[in-house]
């Protein structure tokens, strides 16, 4: 999957409506074009990677607070290479 960044970021701008880093009130929001997974713990402390949920970073470039977006329900990725 690769992470059209371009839509992400007008698809943030549209649904976030300019809101700033909620710790240190900064505008300055980078995308990382990577998707990332939390890893679910199951019974027997075992790893489950049945299902997966694919997250994209964005960071704010103040103080490094990063909040993950689900790449699916935006619709920004697309199969690739
Ligand atoms: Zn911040």
């Amino acid at each position: 999957m690769i992470v059209d960044t371009d839509k992400l970021a007008k698809e943030l701008e549209k649904r976030w409506k300019n809101i700033p880093c909620p710790f240190c009130e900064d505008h300055n929001w980078r995308i990382d074009p990577k998707i990332v997974t939390p890893i679910e713990v199951g019974n027997n402390k075992r790893l489950n990677l049945e299902k997966i949920q694919p997250l994209i970073p964005v960071t704010c470039g103040c103080c490094g607070y990063t909040a993950f977006i689900n790449a699916l329900v935006l619709g920004c990725v697309r199969e690739g290479e």
